[in-house]
């Protein structure tokens, strides 16, 4: 028997219809390159999305069609989004930060039509044109007082959506339909996309609105420093709307001082960043002796939390950090670190030990540990394993096939990261498959040595990776950075792990770098720094 509820099909458009009805004049703030700041609010913005989708139907654009956004956060972008979507064409949004073959190569891959980009991207959107044949035209999201001058046709948003009409019949369509399409940055083989549907962010936004996840309310105010180019920007872009946070958007600057400045100005109650962007504010907290007076919370992920970051923000600064897991795949949020009622009775230092784990799985999802020849492993949290999971908001398949079959026989996707799950329910990531140093035939966690190492007062970046050794396979060899002014040996930062990890974990070397290098959404490029060892040979591997 079926039940007599209403079959209202999850589109995302509904979510922003709503905001604009309920929460219409709820501000979006957007920074641009040079730090103008300039005001809107969801129901103009929900008009200007309106626009877009007309704008978008005169040019051609059916649905299904794949329109591409390049640009940082902003209310224009927002509207782009919202208006793509809503007239069921897919919202392809590019990494600028990537390189330009690889822009080029997703670009072709995705079949993008229409291009629609930041103006102080127009160099590097000329070079793309000659390299993307199906891209048709060009848009820039700006006044037409601010459009570049360029070699090939483009126009300004402003100007190209002026002469529409804020009415356009949005939805109409299954909630399967495609949505938004993102490429994981493809650190093994060619980047490959992610096609989300309508339904699945629209279930994803519920899915974080929870409070033991991102927990946002329409008394927030957002500064979204994640990126709408890196998965969904966790997902804000839909939840925030959806209760009526007010959204301040930070363009292009994401150092220190700028955030600041747009935390203070603003009002921020909550934000969501990888490590490294709290890292250089916290650097710049540190240096100026400046202070937070609203900011509340802040949701930590994309890359493992150190520990030193949890304790500097939650003792200096009174501001809570929550660790999340995801990746592109998983829409992207899958597992939140918040306490249950288990960890919340215990003493600070056992609680830390679960902040800095993943966390809990959210509901809708399973998750389970296997081995390699895919036998499910123990929830004892000592015991790693390939990290496997299943839900309405995770990956089927990527576009056009690529990858062929990805999900094992009961439907469960490979993350590709390796991890132990506790008997309360914690996930940690140990490694990610492709990093995980293998020494003896045990496994070496990479990123609890990171963790550790930067807790080193001196240690600005740390990594680890393995190096080939002719009689343990691999060792770990440690990397660093250090703070602009600070000190430290090689024989410091040993001393410092002396005792904190296993003997047999201890980095058989420790090296000093300039800097780190980064990849394009701000994590540890490991691929570049083995590439950078090339040659190099582990001090006395040959005697051991
Ligand atoms: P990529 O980095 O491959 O472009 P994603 O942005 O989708 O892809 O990153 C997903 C990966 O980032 C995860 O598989 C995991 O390895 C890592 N990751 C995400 N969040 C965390 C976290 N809180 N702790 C450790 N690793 C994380």
């Amino acid at each position: 028997m079926l039940g007599l509820m209403q079959a209202v099909p999850l589109t995302v458009d509904r979510i922003f219809d709503h905001a604009a009805t309920w929460h219409g004049s709820r501000e979006v703030v957007s920074r641009d390159a040079d730090g103008l700041v300039t005001r809107a609010t969801y129901a103009g913005i929900h008009a200007d999305a309106k626009r877009v989708s007309n704008a978008l139907a005169a040019a051609g654009i059916r649905p299904g069609d794949r329109v591409a956004t390049m640009g940082w956060n902003s209310a224009r972008h927002l509207a782009a989004w919202y208006g793509t979507s809503g007239m069921g064409a897919v919202l392809h949004t590019l990494n600028p930060r990537l390189f330009l073959e690889q822009i080029a190569y997703i670009a072709n891959h995705a079949g993008d039509r229409l291009l629609i980009a930041d103006p102080g991207l127009a160099d590097l959107v000329g070079e793309l044109l000659a390299l993307v044949p199906s891209i048709e035209r060009v848009v820039f999201f700006c006044d037409g007082a601010s459009l570049p001058e360029t070699a090939y046709p483009a126009l300004a948003f402003d100007d190209w959506i002026a002469p529409f009409p804020a009415e356009h019949a949005w939805g109409q369509f299954d909630e399967n339909t495609a949505c938004g399409l993102c490429y994981t940055s493809g650190t093994t083989g060619n980047p490959k996309g992610v096609l989300y549907s309508h339904r699945s962010n629209y279930i994803h936004a519920l899915m974080t609105l929870q409070r033991d996840a991102l927990g946002l309310s329409a008394r927030d105010t957002v500064l979204l420093v994640v990126p709408m180019y890196h998965a969904n920007a966790w997902g804000v872009v839909f939840s925030a709307p959806a209760v009526g946070a007010k959204l301040v958007l930070p363009g292009q600057r994401m150092d220190g001082e700028s955030i600041y400045n747009l935390i203070e100005s603003e009002g921020v109650t909550y934000s969501a960043a990888v490590p490294t962007v709290w890292q250089m504010l916290l650097q710049y907290l540190e240096e100026s002796g400046k202070r937070f007076t609203t900011l509340e919370r802040v949701t930590i992920g994309g890359s493992a939390c150190p520990e030193s970051i949890v304790r500097k923000f939650r003792d200096t600064y009174g501001v809570d950090v929550i660790q999340g897991w995801g990746m592109t795949e998983t829409s992207p949020l899958g597992t939140v670190s918040v306490p249950n009622a288990a960890v919340a009775a215990m003493n600070d230092a056992e609680q830390m030990a679960y902040k800095l784990k993943q966390g809990r799985l959210l509901c809708g999802l399973e998750m389970k540990l296997v081995d390699d020849a895919g036998q499910r492993l123990p929830h004892d949290g000592k015991t790693p394993g390939r990290l496997m999971i299943k839900g309405p908001t995770i990956a089927a398949g990527y576009f056009g096939g690529e990858g062929g079959e990805v999900l094992d026989e009961q439907g469960f996707f490979d993350t590709g990261d390796v991890s132990t799950i506790d008997a309360q329910g914690y996930m940690q990531i140990t490694d990610r498959a492709k990093d995980v140093i293998k020494s003896g035939g045990e496994w070496i966690s990479s990123i609890e040595i990171e963790n550790i190492a930067l807790g080193h007062p001196a240690v600005a970046q740390a990594a680890v990776i393995g190096v080939a050794h002719p009689k343990w396979d691999e060792r770990p060899v440690l990397i660093c950075q250090l703070k602009p002014g600070a000190a430290a040996t090689a024989a410091d930062l040993i001393a410092w792990l002396d005792g904190r990890i296993s003997r047999w974990w201890m980095p058989d070397d420790v090296l000093f770098v300039d800097e780190v290098p980064l990849g394009p959404t701000g994590k540890i490029d490991k691929k570049a720094i083995r590439a950078r060892l090339t040659g190099y040979i582990l001090p006395f591997a040959a005697d051991n």
